[in-house]
């Protein structure tokens, strides 16, 4: 279905992004891939993704940085022409009271979270429209439809991405690129592993009683959204069933958002 055009997926090498980043190579795709990590382990995931029979590149912008970000944008441009398929994906968190929150974080997760995604739209639009064909992805969160306690700079910057989507939405309405949002409750990654480990040490749990008390605060389904549902998910908005999904924020999320 997406033979021929290019994706650039944001923090591609871990997560939901790398999910992201598979189902879109499967269906024809090439991929920009970005994100930290290991050298090796990058070359690994390229492999396995041309191994799918699509081209890739990695570029290792830091999406809290504009110049990296365009610098990125412009190299996938020049290999590949145009970005057709945006997934704006990358994010951290941090979790502390508001009183207690350092305002380095809060710059951060915003900048990261959230600016970035300004910042790759309006670089990678103009082509998206002069081709009259786009889709941008941005992967908010159920955090970006409510909120939960000690996560300020998340639950703002998760609801900032919900309004920049559909403003994107909009000024693309009445042309062939579409922009929306899909809002994950919990996916066992790095990111939430991390959460776990900190309600093991507070609460004196075992990993899988950490687990399970988890998703038990916030997801009725008591299972993990996998990457591969999301990217499921990121597929159909790029489907031509999908054409008229404009500004939409899509939760994927065990009930969570239900109750
Ligand atoms: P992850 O930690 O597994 O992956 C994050 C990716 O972003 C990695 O590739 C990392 O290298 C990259 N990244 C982080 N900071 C970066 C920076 N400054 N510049 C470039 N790349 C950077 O996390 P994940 O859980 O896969 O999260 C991916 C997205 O999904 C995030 O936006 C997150 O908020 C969102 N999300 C996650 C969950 C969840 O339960 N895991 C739920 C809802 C939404």
């Amino acid at each position: 279905m997406l033979k021929g055009k290019t994706a650039l997926v944001t923090g591609s090498t871990s997560g939901i992004g790398l999910g992201i980043a598979r189902a879109l190579a499967a269906q024809g795709a090439n991929i920009v891939v970005n994100g930290f990590g290991d050298a090796g382990e990058i070359a690994g995931i390229e492999k396995e993704l041309q191994a799918l029979g699509v081209a890739t590149m990695y570029h290792g912008a830091d999406m809290s940085r504009p110049s990296q970000i365009e610098d990125m944008v412009r190299a996938a441009e020049g290999r590949f022409g145009r970005i057709d398929v945006l997934v704006n994906n990358a994010g951290i968190q941090h979790v502390a009271p508001i009183e207690e929150f350092p305002a380095e974080r809060w710059d951060a997760v915003i900048a990261i979270n959230l600016s970035s995604a300004f910042h790759t739209t309006r670089m990678a639009l103009p082509k998206m429209k002069r081709a009259n064909w786009g889709r941008i992805v941005n992967v908010a969160s159920v955090h970006g439809l409510v909120a939960s306690a000690e996560k300020v700079a998340y639950v703002a910057a998760k609801h900032g991405i919900v309004g920049l989507t559909k403003v994107v939405a909009l000024e693309t309405a009445a042309t062939g690129v579409t922009c929306n949002a899909i809002c994950p409750g919990w996916v066992l990654t790095p990111l939430v592993q991390k959460q776990i480990d900190a309600r093991a040490a507070r609460d004196g749990l075992d990993n899988d009683a950490a687990r399970r008390s988890l998703l038990g605060d916030k997801q009725p389904s008591m299972q993990f959204v996998t990457a591969e549902q999301i990217g499921a998910m990121a597929v159909f908005l790029c489907s031509p069933a999908a054409d008229q999904i404009r500004g939409a924020a899509y939760n994927i999320d065990g009930g969570w958002y239900a109750q």
